[in-house]
């Protein structure tokens, strides 16, 4: 890690397609695995993590409801696929050497936790790397509500968004060659110019609420260390 960390408590939001590396649907270990050494090494450095994973990997509700489900039904399902996803974050994480634990929205004793506030704030108090599973819990909502949500009942200082690209574009740049790279912006600058960063829930949440956002690449090795001590590329909205 290049600095003394910034913050000292993060949340972090892996969307399901992130652990899936150059497969087409599901989880690919050894993007698991990086992942795992990339948060290790931020909580090597005594920052606190918290995280939540999308299911888009897996199983998306309005893709199960445009083929003539239920929405509602749909979203359980979805909701199912970030505890698969969250469960093997947990392993993956365990065999980097981390403490962890699954806290999920909709209780399954067997498997994991129940989401209790108080005592995924004092896991983390111990070092332990609390995972939010199964979203708000809720329909009609995503993941990226869930990690907003989260991170401000977490108190956390940052919510940290890992993506494909080095922070937030004026349009897609795998698809726009002149796309404008922006390295600050306001909450209203994303809400009025509608960019791609989150849903406007999770935007407005974190905007009521004062919680930074800060986008960045997880692909680049060393990345989240050094984001986490204000260094690296990035966009911060705040
Ligand atoms: N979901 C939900 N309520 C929540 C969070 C998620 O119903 O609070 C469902 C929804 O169907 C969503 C799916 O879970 O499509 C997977 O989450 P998301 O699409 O946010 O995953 P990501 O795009 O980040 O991989």
């Amino acid at each position: 890690m290049p600095d003394a960390p910034k913050f000292r408590r993060v949340l972090i939001k892996l969307s399901g397609e992130g652990l899936m590396g150059d497969r087409e649907y599901g989880l690919d270990g050894v993007t698991l695995s990086r992942i795992a050494g990339e948060i290790r090494s931020v909580v090597d450095h005594g920052v606190q993590v918290c995280l939540v994973i999308g299911g888009g990997n897996i199983f998306r509700g309005v893709s199960g409801a445009s083929k003539g489900m239920e929405r509602t039904s749909a979203d359980y399902m979805g909701m199912l696929a970030t505890v698969i996803n969250s469960l093997a974050m947990q392993n993956a994480l365990e065999r980097v050497g981390l403490q962890t634990r699954v806290q999920s929205a909709i209780p399954m004793a067997m498997i994991c936790e129940p989401y209790i506030r108080r005592r995924a704030i004092r896991h983390m108090e111990k070092g332990r790397v609390v995972i939010f599973a199964a979203g708000t819990g809720n329909p009609f909502f995503t993941t990226d509500t869930a990690a907003a949500l989260r991170a401000v009942e977490m108190n956390c200082d940052v919510l940290v968004k890992a993506t494909q690209v080095d922070g937030v574009y004026s349009a897609d740049p795998h698809k726009v060659k002149d796309a404008v790279r922006y390295d600050r912006l306001t909450f209203m600058d994303v809400l009025a110019n509608e960019l791609q960063v989150m849903d406007a829930t999770a935007i407005a949440l974190c905007r009521e609420n004062d919680l930074p956002i800060l986008v960045f690449n997880l692909h680049e090795g060393g990345a989240f260390a050094k984001v986490v001590a204000g260094d690296g590329r990035f966009t911060i909205i705040e």
